[in-house]
């Protein structure tokens, strides 16, 4: 991802191209669900000096704008990524907080239609998968 790129799809989405915005976007698709302190301690190494709150505002305008998704699992503070509008869903390890990506189930996943939608209109269903990553499951068994 450019920087032409990430600046041509903030004017797509009406956003005006600011340099704190074409770093927060930049940052985070180098580094998916990414919170907002290390996107901030990132943004500084991309861009120089950014306040908090410029970079606090960047990240609203752009979720406001559906460029980005916020997450937030259970026990942890929100994360940003890029990767929007397909819904997926998130593995997350209990014991360093690693989040991977996992690719909606449509169709195949019962437990996402509800059993009685109560006649509202469902368009989310929220899924997060907790385990141990890879590395922690090895470090547990050994
Ligand atoms: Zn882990
Ligand atoms: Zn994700």
């Amino acid at each position: 991802m450019s920087g032409a790129d990430v600046e041509e799809q903030l004017r797509e989405s009406g956003l005006r191209v600011t340099r704190q915005r074409v770093a927060v976007l930049t940052v985070l698709h180098d580094h998916p669900h990414t919170d907002t302190d290390t996107v901030i301690r990132q943004v500084r190494e991309v861009a120089g000096d950014v306040s908090h709150q410029a970079v606090y505002d960047a990240l609203r305008a752009l979720t406001e704008a559906g460029l980005v998704r916020r997450i937030q699992p259970t026990g942890s503070v929100a994360r940003y990524e890029v990767r929007v509008g397909d819904n997926h869903h998130h593995v997350v390890c209990r014991s360093c907080a690693a989040i991977a990506d996992v690719d909606c189930a449509v169709g195949e996943a019962p437990c996402l239609t509800p059993s009685d939608s109560h006649g509202y209109l469902i368009d989310q269903a929220e899924v997060t998968y907790w385990g141990l990553c890879p590395e922690c499951a090895a470090a547990a068994a050994s």
